[in-house]
């Protein structure tokens, strides 16, 4: 079967044999990448309409425990300045966000496990009082199942952890010993079990990724079924082991974001700010492809400079008004608009 053929089968089948993906990863043209990006839209404005979900990210603190090969913010790197954002400033963030009609919220930081547990409950808190029905998204790594209920309890709605790649040789390529894919992948089972709408992702063009590691993690994300996927390029940071690697191609991002969306038709997709600082124009490329979520990033201008886990990576200079105001105007040139919703999956609320 041809390209095409197989485009067509995973539309109608929602999956398709490791073998098929690795023949349409390894063999699709410019014109297949269009063809699947022309289904992805049509099947994104089956579920959401012509409408883009808006989050608004903090990324409030840079402090990290693991030491990930790829990332900027490793622990590792030395001449990172560490921070921590007061509850105060991270509140204030995100009020700067609900007054430009942002309804979601999404809290990441590095990995600080348990030192984090106790102020992001109370903080939750805080977020879901202050702001009426507002979602709370959490990125903050792997935490155990107690953990993660704490902070559902606490009200937390979402959570991202990108898997990085399904292929056990692979992560062992990505990450030192003292890090493990099974239990990224238990804590994902965790996350879903506890009702949380949950992200898994990975990097495209991740060094050492075949079309054969990206093969099992569509095998993994179909039996998965994630609310959320995260998929990105991968763009070297100096200050890593990965800093002479090449940053993965906009052409694969956008066709993997054209084949989750065939696959997993409901799913919130972002068009990524690692997308965005790849190429210009990069996130509404992204929503052409099938994406249906920006996330617009209200951490102060000061502080962002310290979360860089690539190099050149697109900065927030404006005050979030004119953030938000620029990306409206971006997507209406290509037909689309905000959505100010909460954004649930398939219009879901938890
Ligand atoms: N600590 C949390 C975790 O691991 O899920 C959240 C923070 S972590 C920095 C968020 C994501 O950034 C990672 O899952 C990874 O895919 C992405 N990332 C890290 N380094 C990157 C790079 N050099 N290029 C592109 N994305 C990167």
């Amino acid at each position: 079967m041809n390209c095409r053929g197989l485009i067509d089968k995973l539309e109608q089948e929602k999956t398709l044999s490791f073998s098929e993906w690795v023949i349409l990863l390894s063999s699709y043209s410019k014109a297949d990448r269009l063809y699947a990006a022309g289904k992805a839209g049509m099947i994104a404005q089956k579920h959401y309409g012509k409408k883009v979900f808006i989050r608004g990210i903090v990324e409030f603190s840079n402090i990290c425990s693991n030491d990930c090969f790829y990332c900027g913010i490793r622990k590792s790197n030395a001449l990172l300045k560490c921070y921590n954002m007061s509850d105060e400033l991270i509140l204030e963030c995100c009020r700067t966000g609900w007054e430009n009609g942002i309804k979601t919220f999404v809290l990441q930081s590095g990995e600080a496990g348990k030192c984090n547990l106790m102020r992001l409950t109370g903080l939750i808190q805080q977020l879901k009082s202050r702001f009426s029905n507002c979602a709370v998204t959490l990125s903050l790594g792997e935490l155990s199942f107690d953990e993660y209920k704490l902070l559902r309890e606490a009200g937390a709605d979402r959570y991202l952890l990108r898997h990085e790649t399904a292929n056990e040789a692979h992560y062992r390529q990505l990450h030192p010993d003292n890090m493990n894919l099974a239990n990224r992948m238990e804590c994902l089972y965790s996350l879903k079990k506890l009702g949380f709408q949950t992200g898994c992702g990975i990097m495209t063009g991740s060094p050492y990724q075949t079309p054969e590691t990206l093969a099992e993690d569509m095998l993994f994300m179909h039996s998965l079924q994630p609310e959320m996927v995260g998929i990105g390029p991968f763009i070297p940071h100096k200050d890593t082991p990965f800093a002479n690697f090449p940053a993965g191609s906009v052409e694969l991002t956008l066709m993997l974001l054209s084949l989750c969306r065939i696959m997993l038709e409901k799913t919130l997709l972002p068009a990524t700010t690692a997308l965005g600082s790849l190429i210009p124009g990069g996130r509404t490329m992204g929503i052409l492809a099938g994406a249906n979520v920006i996330m617009p990033n209200l951490t102060p201008a000061d502080v962002q400079k310290n979360y860089l886990l690539y190099n050149d990576k697109l900065s927030a200079d404006k005050p979030v008004a004119d953030a938000v105001g620029a990306l409206s105007k971006e997507l209406s040139a290509i037909g689309y608009e905000f959505d100010f919703g909460r954004g649930d999956f398939g219009g879901r609320i938890c």
